[in-house]
């Protein structure tokens, strides 16, 4: 703006030429104001790819085989066949957890019927144990008003009496 009102100056009696300089100077800031805006916006960009690139390269890794993971910051596996692989062992895993428990469950809830073959009964510790009954195995807890807590495996329970005792009942 300054050399353009020296031009003023200069030029004030040439009003054809004024209007030309002043058209010049003003599309000329505004391509500079926008060159500018565009370079800093690239600028940015790319350190912005950059910084995710660099995530990528650091951190991630396929669960499965340790690869490191290149592309989508999302991906959490290096191939579907990993992803595939993981996931079965997975879902296997847990069948066979779930079977273990299914399998000590159903073993508990026997020897108490063996044990208990009318509605009410009572046993030693050592004749569970015996057995083979794990008393960590137990599908629900009731405790009555006075205090007492049964163990139940499904309709089969046992309450701890003295001298390592158990009352056996079934419940209806
Ligand atoms: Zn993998």
């Amino acid at each position: 703006m300054f050399i353009f009102n020296g031009l003023t100056v200069i030029l004030s009696n040439d009003s054809t030429l004024q209007t030309y300089i002043a058209t010049f100077v003003l599309v000329g800031s505004l391509l500079f104001t926008f060159i500018c805006n565009r370079l800093l916006s690239l600028i940015l960009e790319y350190f912005v790819v950059l910084q995710k690139k660099y995530n990528i390269m650091s951190s991630k890794q396929c669960p499965e085989c340790g690869e490191k993971i290149v592309g989508r910051t999302d991906k959490k596996f290096c191939s579907d066949g990993c992803r595939n692989t993981y996931n079965n062992r997975m879902n296997k895993d847990q069948k066979n957890l779930m079977r273990n428990i299914n399998n000590r469950l159903r073993k508990n809830w026997r020897i108490l019927e063996q044990l208990n073959p009318d509605q009410k009964t009572k046993k030693s510790k050592a004749q569970l144990i015996a057995l083979g009954f794990d008393f960590n195995y137990f599908t629900s807890i009731y405790k009555t008003k006075a205090g007492a807590t049964y163990y139940f495996v499904y309709d089969q329970g046992y309450l701890s009496l003295e001298n390592d005792f158990f009352a056996l009942v079934k419940r209806d």
